[in-house]
Formats: C-alpha cells, sequence, structure tokens
C-alpha cells in the first residue's frame, strides 16, 4: 500500500504558526514538506483572535493578528509544500521500514519518512453557551467570535465570559456599541489587570457573579431579551439585547492522538531538548511540546519549529550540518534575493 502513496520527508501536522514556520524552515533545509491541517484555512488559535494587536513578536512591530497569519502563510509557502487543509489526522502507524502511514478522518493515507507534530492543544473548539436551542440563533444574533466590530455599532451588546476574551472585546466594543453588558459568574476577572482596571472605568456594565439563563426571542429568530441570574441569591434581571457574544473559552480535544504511543501529559507531549518525542522519527514543536523552558507564545514557536526539524533533518540525514546556513550564508536564498531586487549579482 505504502509505494501507492509519494513519500515526503517531513509531514508537519498541525498549520498554526509552529507548523507554518516548520514548513518554510523545513524547505530552507531542503526537504520534501506536507502540513496538514483539520481547519480549512492556516492559522491555527490565532484565527480566533483576528483583530487583535499583536505587541509581542521579535521584529514585528504592532500587527493586527490576522495581518501577522498572512505575512505566516506567505513565508511558510516560499518552497512551495504541499498543503492539506480540512483533514484531520486521527492515526500514525509506523511502517515496517520506518516510515509513517498518516490516515485522516476522511480515509486519506499521507506517506511520511517523519512527522511533526505541531498539533497546539489538539483540536479546538470554542465552548458553546450551555442554554438548550441557543444553536439556532448562531446563524443571526448569538455570535462565539467577533470577526469585526462593525456590525455591533449602536447596538446593545451583552457579552458573557470573564477571560482575556471577553475583556479584550468589552473594552474593543466599548466606544462602537450603543452598550456592552458584560455578565460573568465570577467576581473576579482573567486577563490582564490594566484591561480590566479599563473595561470597569468605561460605560461597560458589569455584572458579576451572574450567568446567562434565558434566552428570549419572540419570533423564534433573534435573540431580543436574556434573563440573568445571580450565582448565589438566585435573583434574576431580564435585559433588552441586540447581540450577544459568548466567550466561555475553549475547549480542546487531542481526539485519537492519545493512542499513537506518545508519552504525553494531560496537555502535552514530552519531548527532549531537541524536540524528539519517544517514537523514533517524530518530533513535535509549539504549544503542544512540554521541556523545562517552554514559552507558549508565538515566538516560542519559531525556536520549537527550527529545533524539530534540525532534528528530524539529521534524523533522515546524519551527516548534514547541524543547523541551516543563516538567511545570509544561505545559497537558497541568492536567486529568491534577485528576484526581489535586493542583491544585484
Ligand atoms: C485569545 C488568545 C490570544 C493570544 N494572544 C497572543 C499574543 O498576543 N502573543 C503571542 O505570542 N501569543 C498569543 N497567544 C498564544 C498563541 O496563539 C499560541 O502560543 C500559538 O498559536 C501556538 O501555536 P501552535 O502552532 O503551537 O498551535 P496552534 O496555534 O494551536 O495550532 C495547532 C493546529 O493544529 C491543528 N490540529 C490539531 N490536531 C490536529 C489533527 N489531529 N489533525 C490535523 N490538524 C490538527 C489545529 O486545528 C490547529 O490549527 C494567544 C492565544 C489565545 C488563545
Amino acid at each position: 500500500m505504502s509505494n501507492q502513496q509519494e513519500l515526503f520527508d517531513v509531514t508537519i501536522i498541525g498549520g498554526g504558526p509552529a507548523g507554518m514556520y516548520t514548513a518554510f524552515y523545513s524547505g530552507l533545509r531542503d526537504l520534501k514538506t506536507k502540513l496538514i491541517d483539520v481547519n480549512p484555512e492556516l492559522g491555527g488559535k490565532m484565527l480566533f483572535y483576528p483583530e487583535k494587536i499583536i505587541w509581542d513578536v521579535g521584529g514585528v512591530t504592532p500587527i493586527q493578528c490576522r495581518q501577522l497569519i498572512d505575512r505566516l502563510k506567505l513565508q511558510a509557502l516560499t518552497f512551495d509544500p504541499a498543503i492539506v487543509l480540512g483533514e484531520q489526522v486521527v492515526s500514525m502507524d509506523r511502517q515496517e521500514d520506518g516510515t509513517y502511514m498518516l490516515t485522516t478522518a476522511a480515509g486519506n493515507k499521507h506517506w511520511t519518512r517523519t512527522v511533526i507534530l505541531a498539533i497546539g492543544y489538539g483540536i479546538r473548539k470554542l465552548a458553546k453557551l450551555e442554554i438548550e436551542g441557543a444553536d439556532r440563533y448562531e446563524i443571526s444574533n448569538l455570535h462565539y467570535t467577533v470577526q469585526e466590530l462593525e456590525p455591533f455599532r449602536s447596538k446593545n451588546v451583552l457579552i458573557s465570559g470573564g477571560g482575556d476574551s471577553a475583556v479584550d472585546w468589552a473594552n474593543a466594543l466599548e466606544p462602537v456599541a450603543a452598550q456592552v453588558t458584560v455578565v460573568h459568574r465570577r467576581e473576579e476577572f482573567g486577563g490582564h489587570e490594566k484591561n480590566i482596571a479599563l473595561m470597569k472605568a468605561s460605560s461597560v456594565r458589569v455584572c458579576t457573579p451572574f450567568t446567562v439563563s434565558q434566552l428570549h426571542s419572540s419570533g423564534g429568530k433573534r435573540i431580543e431579551e436574556v434573563t440573568i441570574c445571580h450565582t448565589e441569591t438566585g435573583n434574576t434581571e431580564r435585559l433588552v439585547v441586540d447581540a450577544v457574544i459568548v466567550n466561555h473559552g475553549m475547549r480542546s480535544d487531542f481526539g485519537p492522538v492519545r493512542d499513537w504511543g506518545l508519552d504525553m501529559g494531560e496537555r502535552n507531549v514530552n519531548v527532549s531538548e531537541k524536540l524528539e518525542t519517544n517514537l523514533p522519527g517524530v518530533f513535535a514543536a509549539g504549544d503542544f511540546v512540554n521541556y523545562g523552558s517552554k514559552v507558549r507564545l508565538i515566538a516560542g514557536t519559531f525556536t520549537d519549529a527550527v529545533l524539530a526539524l534540525n532534528s528530524a533533518k539529521l534524523y533522515l540525514d546524519p551527516e548534514a550540518p547541524k543547523t541551516a546556513y543563516v538567511s545570509t550564508h544561505n545559497e537558497r536564498f541568492k536567486e529568491k534575493n534577485k528576484a526581489l531586487g535586493l542583491l544585484k549579482s
């Protein structure tokens, strides 16, 4: 069966920043590369906060997240890797010759000499509002992400949640919406202190400790009113709304990955300082990995990607240099620099 498939040197599972940067670096090291992600587009968790401004990536001045995704994508495609989107890898089987056969939920096979796991915390799904029938409003005015602020202009917006995103969206919507109300089941909010203080000092109405207990609609198409319930006294209040945004965090699920024989904890895989997993030819990068000094930020994914890929390169070719030549000395960029008009000869 194996020889009917095209064999790749490296197959990256996961198209977040770790996977995308690994794809770039793998091409830089002359490896035949494939990247598979279950989502229909690249970006990983960054797709959950497209409008957020990112300040903490070295060398990149404040940038909207969706623009940073675009830059990462462009960089990932530099050496034309094969990109497979919309497929969840459900099994990873080692063949007799040491190669791996990956199978996706759709039954497609992907044959590879090494695997880089860049799967974050698994497949992330937004936690839904646990009220029966709430899903019917998802096509009208019940939102789990905010793609644009403009649709909320001059609206009465209720945000349910008390984490980073809820506070961020309350502050972002406050100057745009007619009224923002934040409903949170605890007194304390998560997120940055500065943002919480900003929210509390603004016109945002903060209702704590309350939960959303009922949605009301006269025609069954749009939420018109929401009942909120005090978590201690049980007292209720009914609020008129134009839109409801739910930020109850995300649930992640590794699914069948737990059956692949990896040395995993609850949320991560244990790796060596060379980003090797316990399985031969299988390496990992990004939020998925666990080692002493792991940094769970976009910037941290880049170092992981380089380390994991260099380990894969040496696994495939033990005589290869330990790391790629830096851009300034790398032959692979000579033609590309010329094309960019950055080098005369
Ligand atoms: C709200 C929020 C705000 C943040 N803000 C910042 C910030 O300002 N600065 C910063 O540096 N970091 C920030 N982070 C953290 C940053 O997003 C993560 O550190 C980063 O996305 C990790 O990248 P990753 O590639 O390791 O994993 P992810 O981005 O999680 O990507 C993993 C990918 O793997 C895919 N996948 C998983 N399992 C499978 C499978 N079996 N088959 C196929 N595909 C699979 C997933 O669909 C996903 O696309 C923020 C995170 C959140 C949630």
